[in-house]
């Protein structure tokens, strides 16, 4: 029998300042001023967290894959918070001030686009769309234009264009690394946050790249990889996130005992 997993225990964690929890993460001070420890939990929340369920293993599988999609990202020059991996569950990322949009990009219809605009899912799309939305609990995240975004001050014109310009590089880079071991790249989300460096400001990629934050489909049958599995009631949601890493080689077997601890 593991011990449960679903919030940190004993030791050196529980002495540490918790910064904030939210629904599938929380965060701690780093060891230095301006870093941040991840910490991934195994807690899935949908439907603006109406719908909850502890799936084990999920917060080790998504912190290794979050871990390995955004060290790859800083080593092709796309800047993020990310760090370096520290164990099973945490990850250690920069402290930014994080902007409070989440940019969606789509290059397929799937979720909210199909429901909204009535196009069937999995219809291509002619190009790959990027959409904004507040992120405000208590309002379920409703999608704003860029005058809202400009007008309320919740990012400028000049950030607009660097979110817009990140979220294709990061899409281009990410469409092609799930390609090639046969997953396809419905859509995803993508927040940032500003980092402070002397009297210079950067927009970086912040909070995690992950089947918790992605539509992934197998490419040969279509079958979801993703958090639909869990939205819809589709069941072996973890066992799905394995089979995502298993393919980007970043565990050897598809069994969640061989990551999860
Ligand atoms: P949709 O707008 O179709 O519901 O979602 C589009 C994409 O963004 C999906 O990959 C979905 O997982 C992701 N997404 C949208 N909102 C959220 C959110 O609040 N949390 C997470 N984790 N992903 C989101």
């Amino acid at each position: 029998m593991r011990p449960p997993a679903a919030a940190p225990r004993g030791g050196l964690m529980s002495r540490r300042k918790k910064i904030y929890e939210g629904k599938a993460k929380i965060l701690y001070e780093g060891p230095e001023p301006g870093t941040i420890i991840q910490y991934f939990k195994d807690d899935a929340t949908a439907f603006n967290a109406q719908k909850k369920a502890i799936l084990e293993g999920k917060g080790v599988i998504n912190n290794q894959i979050s871990g390995f999609i955004m060290q790859n990202l800083n080593a092709i020059g796309v800047p993020t918070h990310y760090i370096k991996t520290m164990n099973m569950r945490e990850q250690l990322v920069r402290e930014v001030e994080i902007i409070p949009l989440e940019v969606v990009c789509r290059n397929v219809a799937a979720g909210s686009l199909s429901t909204r605009l009535g196009i069937e899912e999995g219809t291509p799309l002619p190009r790959s769309i990027i959409e904004f939305y507040y992120k405000k609990d208590e309002l379920g995240d409703p999608m704003v234009a860029e005058e809202h975004i400009t007008a309320f001050n919740w990012a400028s014109t000049q950030e607009i264009d660097d979110l817009m310009a990140l979220t294709l590089r990061v899409n281009d880079y990410l469409f092609g690394m799930f390609g090639a071991v046969g997953i396809k790249l419905v859509d995803f989300k993508l927040e940032f946050g500003r980092l402070y460096e002397g009297d210079m400001v950067r927009t970086v990629i912040a909070d995690e790249i992950s089947p918790d934050s992605a539509r992934l489909w197998d490419v040969q049958t279509n079958e979801k990889m993703d958090k639909d599995r869990f939205r819809r009631d589709l069941g072996n949601v973890t066992e799905a996130y394995v089979e995502v890493a298993r393919r980007l080689g970043i565990v050897k077997q598809a069994g969640i005992s061989e990551v999860a601890g």
